[in-house]
């Protein structure tokens, strides 16, 4: 499972597991569950097991193959610190990363205490960015487990944003995606939410990515922000 990717924020994606379970409210309307659904129906063999969580032992080191230098989201179908997917085999997982150094892999889990938990027991390459979701202030405690990884890139992914944030603390935090929902049923975002989460990266000096307004029809809408778009990366790392 590898592919290019259309995600505004990365290039390529890699699943060396697939299936997750939801785990609260930014997974309501889950793309993932729903991909999944449309590829078992298409009986695409990685997902005989439908949504649940599925080892892919044989695609472990696929990122070794790809030689041009790429920006990686790693599980997009998936979260890599779900309780079933074991620290042996997320050892590998970051083995492979520390040695395709020429990549540079982006991870995103919601499982933010599983992640502080077994961080100790990782290696963290420069080139492996961590992440954490984060869709309204309920879970907002993710972001003081993220400060405890010594990864050298930690983000959030603000997506889909479903309520304010405010009092958002960005110390320790590179980079800041926001987003709104998108597809059926697709709660909405309100403009002055996006503006405050901006306004609060510009006053911590953390780069903002607005990834996309969201919406039933996203494509009606667009990712365009007071006549321009943001598309900024943490600058220590690319050039923007
Ligand atoms: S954590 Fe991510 S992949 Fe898992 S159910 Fe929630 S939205 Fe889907």
């Amino acid at each position: 499972m590898a592919s290019s990717s259309s995600i505004e924020w990365t290039e390529a994606t890699w699943n060396p597991v697939t299936g997750c379970t939801k785990i609260s409210e930014g997974c309501r309307h889950c793309y993932a569950a729903t991909m999944a659904k449309r590829l078992v129906a298409m009986e695409n063999p990685r997902y005989k097991n439908g949504f649940n969580v599925t080892l892919h032992y044989d695609l472990i080191e696929t990122p070794l193959r790809w030689k041009k230098p790429r920006r990686i989201f790693v599980n997009s179908m998936s979260d890599l610190f779900h309780k079933d997917v074991p620290l042996e085999f997320i050892q590998k997982v970051f083995v492979t990363m520390e040695k395709a150094s020429w990549h540079t892999f982006q991870i995103l889990t919601k499982r933010s205490d599983r992640l502080a938990e077994l961080a100790p027991y990782l290696p963290w390459p420069q080139n492996v960015w961590q992440g954490v979701s984060v869709e309204d202030d309920r879970v907002i405690h993710r972001i003081d487990h993220l400060r405890t990884v010594p990864a050298k890139t930690r983000f959030l992914s603000i997506e889909p944003l479903i309520g304010p944030i405010e009092n958002l603390d960005l110390e320790g935090i590179h980079w800041v995606i926001v987003g709104g929902e998108s597809g059926a049923g697709a709660r909405p975002m309100k403009e002055e939410w996006v503006r405050s989460i901006m306004q609060q990266c510009k006053d911590q000096d953390v780069a903002f990515f607005f990834k996309q307004w969201g919406g039933v029809q996203k494509h009606r809408h667009g990712r365009m922000l007071d006549g321009r778009t943001y598309d900024e990366y943490p600058n220590h790392l690319i050039p923007v």
